[in-house]
């Protein structure tokens, strides 16, 4: 180069550039062709690049970020086979309303255009639409800063999403002139900005919840996405409305609050007349809003980002369309205008139904087969994180969720992080990773034997990154439960999984710390010294293999064949 020609910058020092001026923090990836280089150059720029083994696991970190922090986070993928491995991520995040966006490099348009069998040819763009709230293309060098303020404002505004961005290896290695290129990325204005809702729809609102005989709130994963923790507090507490928290909700106020009706969950929607929905659809995790888990007669006031949402099941008799911060506050301010007040026969009806349900819970869990069943099990990881409200709890499986959900409670906002909507296994290990990289706090991730196979080798990532996380595998030898015979041939039942499996050899390989307990003593101790350690564990927790039923609490979605076996 001459010293008269100007410097030159490229696609991929704009990428890092436009997404360091938005304020991504890190990458959560799986380096291949083309786009190995923009890690190991986002990386020397001061992005922390997190490099897992699998691009799902990748995608549910940066999807559990963006549930954390409000920040779109970015999974970062090598074309085609990388790229499809991260799509059942933003899929869910997606479904799940979480901000991220999945960058992946891709192959000549040329080649896949003309179907001329390109290395790695795939319509990508095409391929990640339907799975993604907004998918776009980034067809030239100039158009790399506006792709990611497109893409970073699309995941974090109005209803969040997952977000494709498309990025063509030939892209990142096109020059230009780094003066005018730095012209050409920006940092967006308020990425979610606040949308106020209306004081007529306020008030609206506020005289149904006046005139209920039976008034109920349910908080649900939006609320605590929201992170509008202290006016959703103040609201409930100044009104003294019961309230019901979403499994993602939980923590938003503390589990043992004497509002919360938790545990008489079923009383609640089965009586309630007029019910507040805080950041919670009425989709099959709240029964579609229909009896006869729900009162023929119950009326529905709905607060969402997003208008669609409503009216979707029942009519909404009350929207409250806006952001829940700006919403909860203005429930605050007209409140008092309106007297509301809990009648107490229905307070009353409410706190003898929980206190009877917590009675019998506590002599379940009171109860101590040998084998361990899930409930004796977890009470031990109840009584160890009961001290430790600091830790982040993920949570996956078919049993292993129910009944960690009913046991253990949390007592801080957004420490819970969940299969959520699909009730999908494999967010386990990716959704811990996040929660240790984003707090810095420690992180236990229950999980049943079937779902840690879904992301099992992110042990090594977080060996590797020295995270401070304890996986428990809730180790009954099945998908579901571990004692279901054959009949048919020598090979293992659809639901069974390898018996008497030692999982702590696994994290053992990547020179992690592995127990294997087998009584609730063990299972406390051995709990209770990971957590101290602060260091990447496993803990086989070794179940009666007649433990837990099929599906879970869902047995009911799973069908069945009418005609008997042969
Ligand atoms: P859950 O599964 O806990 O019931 P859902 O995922 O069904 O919760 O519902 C979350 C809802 O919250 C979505 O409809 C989404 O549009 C809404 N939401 C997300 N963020 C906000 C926000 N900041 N303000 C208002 N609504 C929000």
């Amino acid at each position: 180069m001459s010293t008269t020609e100007a410097p030159l910058t490229d696609g991929f020092h704009l990428m890092i550039d436009a997404l360091k001026v938005n304020g991504v923090a890190t990458i959560y990836g799986v380096v291949g062709i083309p786009i190995t280089d923009l890690a190991r150059l986002a990386q020397a720029s001061g992005i922390r690049y997190v490099g897992c083994r699998h691009e799902a696991s990748a995608g549910h970190a940066a999807a559990a970020t963006g549930f954390l922090t409000k920040q779109p986070s970015i999974c970062l993928t090598a074309s085609a086979p990388g790229f499809l491995n991260a799509l059942p991520a933003l899929a869910n995040a997606t479904v799940n309303c979480f901000p991220m966006v999945q960058i992946s490099g891709s192959g000549g348009r040329g080649f896949a255009d003309l179907q001329r069998g390109g290395y790695e040819e795939l319509d990508q763009l095409a391929a990640a639409r339907p799975f993604a709230k907004a998918a776009y293309r980034i067809a030239h060098v100039g158009d790399i800063g506006r792709g990611v303020a497109r893409a970073l404002r699309t995941a974090a505004s109005g209803r969040p999403g997952g977000v494709y961005l498309d990025i063509p290896g030939a892209v990142l290695t096109q020059a230009v002139d780094a003066e005018l290129a730095a012209t050409t990325y920006w940092r967006i204005t308020e990425p979610a900005p606040s949308q106020l809702p209306s004081m007529e729809a306020v008030d609206r609102a506020l005289s149904l919840l006046a005139e209920a005989e039976r008034p109920l709130v349910v908080l649900g994963k939006g609320a605590a996405y929201a992170q509008a923790d202290v006016q959703i507090r103040t609201f409930l507490e100044a009104t003294r409305l019961p309230y019901l928290p979403m499994p993602m909700a939980k923590g938003l106020l503390p589990d043992d609050h004497p509002q919360s009706v938790a545990a008489a969950r079923a009383l609640a929607l089965a009586k309630a007349d007029v019910v507040l929905l805080v950041g919670a659809r009425l989709n099959w995790l709240l029964g579609h809003g229909e009896p006869p888990q729900w009162s023929p007669d119950v009326t529905f006031i709905q607060v969402d980002i997003d208008a669609g949402e409503l009216d979707s099941n029942q009519p909404i008799a009350a929207p409250l369309i806006g952001d829940i911060e700006s919403v909860t506050t203005a429930l605050i301010e007209r409140a008092p205008i309106h007297r509301l007040a809990v009648p107490p026969a229905w307070r009353d009806e409410l706190h003898a139904h929980r206190a009877s349900n917590v009675a019998t819970m506590q002599r379940q869990l009171d109860e101590n087969p040998s084998p361990m069943k899930f409930e004796n099990a977890l009470r031990a990881v109840r009584d160890v994180l009961a001290e430790r409200p600091d830790v982040y709890l993920v949570n996956e499986g078919a049993n292993t969720l129910d009944v960690t959900r009913n046991v253990i409670d949390m007592q801080r906002p957004r420490r819970r992080l969940d299969s959520g909507t699909w009730s999908v296994m494999g967010i386990g290990l990716g959704y811990a990773i996040a929660a240790a990289i984003n707090s810095g706090d420690p992180v236990v991730c229950i999980t049943g034997d079937g779902a840690f196979g879904f992301s099992g080798m992110e042990l090594e990532t977080i060996c590797r990154y020295g995270l401070a996380i304890t996986v428990i595998v809730m180790n009954n030898g099945g998908a579901y439960r571990g004692d279901e015979v054959n009949l048919a041939s020598a090979d293992p039942s659809p639901t069974e999984l390898a018996p008497s499996a030692h999982h702590e050899h696994l994290i053992e390989a990547f020179s992690g710390v592995g127990y294997h307990a087998t009584n609730p003593e063990e299972l406390e101790s051995a709990l209770r010294d990971a957590l101290n350690a602060r260091a990447p564990t496993l803990i086989d927790c070794v179940l009666d293999p007649s433990a837990g039923s099929d599906s879970g609490d869902l047995t009911h979605l799973s069908p069945k064949s009418v005609v008997s076996p042969a």
